[in-house]
């Protein structure tokens, strides 16, 4: 996957917008196999997929090179199945393009197309053994029997079955039942194998084992894996390339150490490891302003004290005991073994909370000081336009958006104008839902930012809003949304004619 040519799946979209089209590849339908895209097996083009009126897919853009085995990351219901599903011509999309080999297989059926699938829940026969349900596929084709055996057997060794032809499939463990998965899907020798939370139904151990032996027949068999999973760690062992994934829409692409290191933004950030997430302000090129100091950072090129997001890993931060120099002076709240670090939880002498992973362990109560140096603050910009939405004035003093009505200062505009309305996001409060007024909503990502949390709420219109509070919410929960008229700024979208 690349975004320009001759590039090396490590050298990433990371940091761009990698659901731009790589410029070397010409727009347009054609079934030619055009020679310089002999890289990209896969080309997923702009696609965008609604059931009923809730879109799950927004405008994502994917190309694949021959061999990668990359992984569709993100949380339950954010779309991953979905695009493996079109892949696999077994949904349609409502908009874009699917090419394989240069060639447009959007309306191509599933038998048709050169992948197969290998899904969560093994789907095997289980009235038939080993051998029979590996061989059902070549039985189908009329395949001769002699070859029948021959890739049979060949496809048990891949998955360390030999010996297991005779076995009743039911007889057999979990991650045994998902190795016969495995070698049904790549008897008929895919160039695509498309695995959807394959170990998901596996205990931790199990998965584990499947994990390596995975690596090892993907290197084995050279052919493209498209893996799907919620599992941030599976992701980031097995995979070439990651595309992380939230709500319908591709949040960065790249290899996994890409990932870790530069998120693009808090989501991944949040998504992918543990992460200290905060509040800044870039003061200059190479100064960042966070938690009330000034530091020294890597980053450039922002606006002159822009508003940003700026991401500290936890193992990126060292803890010692308290001495006068320190960058950070704070006081140590918990600290847990994790196994082969500790993890402690560190109140700033400014009052933000830190996560911090260490080697040493220092315990609750001790006086510590911490330093971050400037190549380990990782800042971002902040997403525009937050907080601005479109309203409907409904009356002298009335305005309608997030799917309620707010009371506004009087404004003079008529009943029926559409306005932008632009809101403060310390201004914004969240209240049990009771349907008096306002809006409704359902809090759908939580950060915490060492001080405060920064929730993003979805109203009942579909439309989001960023809120800072210092109360407790859970992800789901129903909320009321009420805003003060004096919080409430709108401007008309057209002037009248
Ligand atoms: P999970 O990890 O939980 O499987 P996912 O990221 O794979 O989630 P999808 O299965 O692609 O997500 O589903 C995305 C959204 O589309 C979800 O809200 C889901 O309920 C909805 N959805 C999926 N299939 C259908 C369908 N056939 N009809 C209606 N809604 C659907």
């Amino acid at each position: 996957m690349s975004v320009k040519p001759n590039s090396t799946p490590a050298e990433s979209l990371s940091g761009k917008d990698c659901t731009q089209r790589p410029p070397d590849i010409p727009l347009g339908g054609n079934n030619i196999i055009n020679e310089d895209l002999g890289t990209y097996i896969i080309e997923i083009d702009h696609i965008s997929k609604w059931f009923g009126d809730k879109q799950v897919l927004d405008d994502v853009s994917l190309f694949v090179k021959k061999g990668e085995f990359v992984t569709i990351l993100g949380p339950s219901g954010c779309g991953k199945t979905t695009l493996l599903r079109i892949l696999a011509g077994l949904t349609m999309t409502d908009k874009g393009s699917v090419r394989m080999n240069g060639r447009d297989i959007t309306e191509i059926p599933p038998h048709k197309r050169p992948t197969n699938t290998v899904f969560q829940r093994y789907a095997l026969f289980p009235h038939l053994n080993v051998y029979d349900n590996i061989a059902f596929g070549l039985k189908l084709k009329k395949t001769p029997q002699e070859e029948i055996e021959k890739q049979v057997r060949r496809v048990l060794k891949i998955v360390g079955l030999t010996d297991y032809e005779e076995r009743d499939v039911e007889s057999l463990s979990g991650g045994q039942q998902q190795r016969v998965a495995i070698a049904r899907a790549i008897v008929n020798k895919p160039q695509v194998l498309l695995l959807d939370e394959p170990l998901a139904a596996l205990d931790l151990k199990m998965r584990q084992d499947m994990q390596m032996e995975l690596k090892q027949m993907h290197k084995q068999l050279g052919i493209t894996f498209i893996y799907v999973t919620h599992d941030q760690e599976e992701a980031l062992t097995l995979s070439d390339t990651i595309v992380v994934m939230n709500k319908g829409k591709v949040q960065q692409i790249g290899t996994p150490t890409d990932i870790y290191n530069e998120p693009v933004n808090p989501f991944v950030a949040d998504f992918i490891g543990d992460s200290n997430i905060l509040n800044g302000i870039m003061k200059s090129d190479f100064h960042v302003q966070t938690m009330y100091q000034d530091f020294e950072c890597v980053d450039k090129g922002f606006a002159p004290d822009e508003r940003v997001d700026v991401v500290i890993r936890p193992e990126d931060i060292y803890i010692m005991q308290r001495n006068d120099s320190a960058q950070i002076k704070g006081v140590v709240q918990s600290c847990i073994f994790k196994g082969v670090h500790y993890e402690m939880a560190v109140l700033t002498e400014k009052g933000y909370e830190l996560l911090i992973q260490d080697y040493n362990a220092f315990e609750a109560g001790s006086e510590v000081s911490l330093i971050i140096k400037p190549n380990d603050f990782h800042v971002m910009h902040k997403e525009q336009n937050i907080n601005v939405l479109k309203g409907v004035v409904e009356n002298s003093n009335h305005v309608s958006f997030l799917g309620g009505s707010f009371e506004c200062l009087p404004h003079g505009l008529e009943t029926g104008t559409e306005v932008s309305v632009r809101l403060t996001d310390r201004k914004i409060e969240l209240m049990d839902y009771t349907d008096e007024g306002g809006a409704a909503g359902c809090v759908s990502f939580i950060l915490y930012k060492g001080n405060h949390y920064q929730l993003t709420v979805t109203a009942d219109n579909g439309d989001e809003i960023q809120v800072y509070t210092n109360e407790v919410w859970d992800d789901g929960d129903i909320v009321g949304i009420r805003i003060l008229p004096e919080d409430i700024i709108i401007t008309p979208l057209k002037e009248k004619e």
